[in-house]
């Protein structure tokens, strides 16, 4: 079995959430990617949707990016991809993401972002990136991990991107 790959990252405040989402952004279209099944977890409040905003508004869309608390999925059409954006906290029964169509969307083509997959009860496909949010006292803290060679790719060219930012400083 191949064990995941962890990647560290102290996010200082809101600011510096959204920098390393676009910094996931960049480096997901400079590493020439066309999909990823993205898992956000973390408590209320962690910044999984802040991660979210950045993240989707870094490709291209300039409205507002809100948790779809009440309608679990949001579609992004954007110029270069399709995002599907997630919350699954509300989700009341796994056998409702049939009813999402969730086993035709992110199968090879776009980005799934899907915060709390804890509540799908096993019903998602395997995440190629796994990202979890955790508050600190001061901040918080995201873990990047994956076991897929693209995926881990990714991540190290978001993390040298965010490193390099000369605002970021540890
Ligand atoms: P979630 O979707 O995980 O429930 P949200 O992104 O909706 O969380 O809310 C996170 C809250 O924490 C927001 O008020 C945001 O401004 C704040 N926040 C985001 N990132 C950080 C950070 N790195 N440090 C401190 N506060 C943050
Ligand atoms: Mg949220």
């Amino acid at each position: 079995m191949t064990s995941d790959i962890e990647f560290h990252f102290y996010l200082a405040n809101e600011a510096q959430t959204i920098k390393l989402a676009r910094y996931f952004a960049m480096a997901f279209k400079e590493t020439g990617q066309r999909f990823a099944r993205i898992h956000l977890s973390g408590d209320l409040g962690a910044g999984k949707t802040t991660f979210s905003r950045g993240f989707i508004q870094s490709f291209g869309h300039t409205g507002n990016v809100k948790s779809p608390t009440y309608t679990l999925i949001e579609p992004y059409h954007l110029p270069e991809i399709t995002i599907h954006h997630l919350d699954l906290y509300r989700l009341g029964d796994p056998e409702e993401l049939e009813y999402l169509g969730i086993d035709d969307i992110c199968q090879d083509e776009g980005i799934c972002l899907i915060e709390w997959p804890e509540r799908a009860g096993g019903m998602l496909a395997e995440p190629t990136l796994i990202l979890e949010l955790k508050h600190l006292q001061d901040g918080r803290e995201m873990i990047a991990h994956s076991h897929y060679p693209q995926a881990i790719a990714w991540i190290e060219r978001a993390q040298s991107h965010f490193e390099s930012d000369p605002q970021i400083k540890d």
